[in-house]
């Protein structure tokens, strides 16, 4: 089956039970034994839900792993992916990063003894240069999060796994539908499902998808041990939103474009991030990697912070708000918002600048966005 009707028939859509077509909600936190350990599949509902299980195998699924793990948030799940390690690990992580990763892996590099070092992975020269010292674990994301620069999977596989390391990569931007990481190689996908995946802003979520069943066995243990699990309810709305994950994405990518087109060259723009436009330094290398471009456009505005908050106040149809990837459009000012637990000095060191918006275009009409944009620009 391709791929459009796997996102409505994979998993267990149809309840064995009745017939019913949406699947049931259960609510349940603990099942019933016969006699002590002699039961049905499920225990308690931190081990193992039925709804959860749902999900959990549709992501497997969709992202092509042998195991997916659904999470009460996407940094839920990073937390169970940190506490992995043993204290003296290191890992390598992109230095793009969504604000709240980074934090997390502050916290643990601070407090618990992990050892993180942030590099550029659109590199491949500094990729080997790092990976000379002894390596658990690549981090990285691709689009990253807000500057959309893109690394090459196969190529990071390669490297991490003739070293001994693994790789996990962070598909929240991306979405199965555009890129299945494992399918190139990769060990471990992490996503925030609060985003495209729930795609309407009703629901946290976050999930972990194993490339093979042994590191799913083991990831499934911490799942429970940590216990950072979604509840049945947010299981049903992500698998909901998963349902229309197909037609979303690709009116996502076409808002995108038009909005890309109006701010490309623009006189009041002084960088444009989006990697569908020919003069994106991994355009190419996007164009091979992924089915499509994506969502998100992030905006260098002239004028730095000033600038910005001229533009954002001349929106009408985004709404100023954390968060991305639903049907309706969003715009963050990362500096002060979602990358603020950054230091100035690091985040503008790569880019994030008090100018930059990042533009999470919706499922509105395109015309529409267009305009939008083009209108708020007058302002700056
Ligand atoms: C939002 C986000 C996260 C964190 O997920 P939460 O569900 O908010 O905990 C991680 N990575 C990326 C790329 C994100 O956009």
């Amino acid at each position: 089956m391709r791929f459009s009707t796997r996102l409505i028939h994979d998993g267990e859509p149809i309840d064995p039970a009745t017939g019913a077509v949406s699947p049931p909600i259960y609510l349940a936190s603990t099942f019933r034994q016969k006699a002590p350990n002699v039961h049905q599949g499920y225990v308690y509902s931190r081990s193992g839900n039925p709804t959860r299980s749902n999900l959990e195998r549709t992501l497997a699924s969709l992202e092509s792993g042998k195991v997916g793990l659904a999470f009460s948030s996407g940094l839920g799940a990073l937390t169970t992916l940190l506490s992995s390690f043993r204290t003296g690990s290191r890992v390598v992580s992109i230095d793009d990063l969504y604000g709240g990763t980074w934090r997390l892996f502050e916290h643990y590099r601070r407090n618990f003894g992990l050892r993180v070092d942030y590099v550029d992975l659109t590199d491949p020269a500094r990729l080997a240069r790092a990976l000379k010292e002894k390596t658990a674990l690549i981090y990285l994301e691709t689009p990253t999060n807000p500057l959309l620069r893109i690394v090459d999977l196969k190529a990071t596989v390669r490297a991490a796994h003739a070293q001994g390391a693994e790789v996990a990569v962070d598909n929240t931007f991306a979405t199965p539908v555009l890129q299945r990481p494992i399918e190139a190689g990769v060990d471990i996908v992490l996503h925030s499902t609060t985003k495209y995946l729930g795609g309407h802003s009703d629901v946290v979520g976050g999930a972990l998808i194993l490339r093979t069943a042994k590191s799913g066995r083991r990831f499934a243990w911490l799942q429970n041990a940590v216990g950072a699990v979604p509840s049945p309810f947010d299981c049903f709305l992500v698998l909901r939103g998963l349902r229309t994950l197909g037609v979303r994405m690709r009116a996502h990518g076409e808002s995108a474009k038009a909005v890309a087109e109006v701010v490309h060259g623009h006189r009041k723009v002084r960088a444009v991030h989006y990697p569908g436009l020919a003069d994106h330094p991994q355009h190419a290398l996007a164009r091979r990697q992924m089915d499509g471009y994506g969502g998100i456009v992030s905006v260098d505005v002239r004028g730095g912070e000033k600038g910005a908050l001229r533009f954002l106040k001349g929106l009408r149809i985004f709404t100023l708000a954390e968060s991305l990837g639903a049907v309706e459009s969003l715009v963050d000012h990362p500096a002060s918002m979602t990358h603020a637990s950054v230091p100035r000095a690091e985040r503008e060191a790569h880019g994030v600048t008090d100018g930059l918006v990042r533009l999470s275009c919706g499922i509105e009409d395109p015309s529409d966005l267009a305009e939008d944009v083009r209108i708020a620009l007058r302002r700056v």
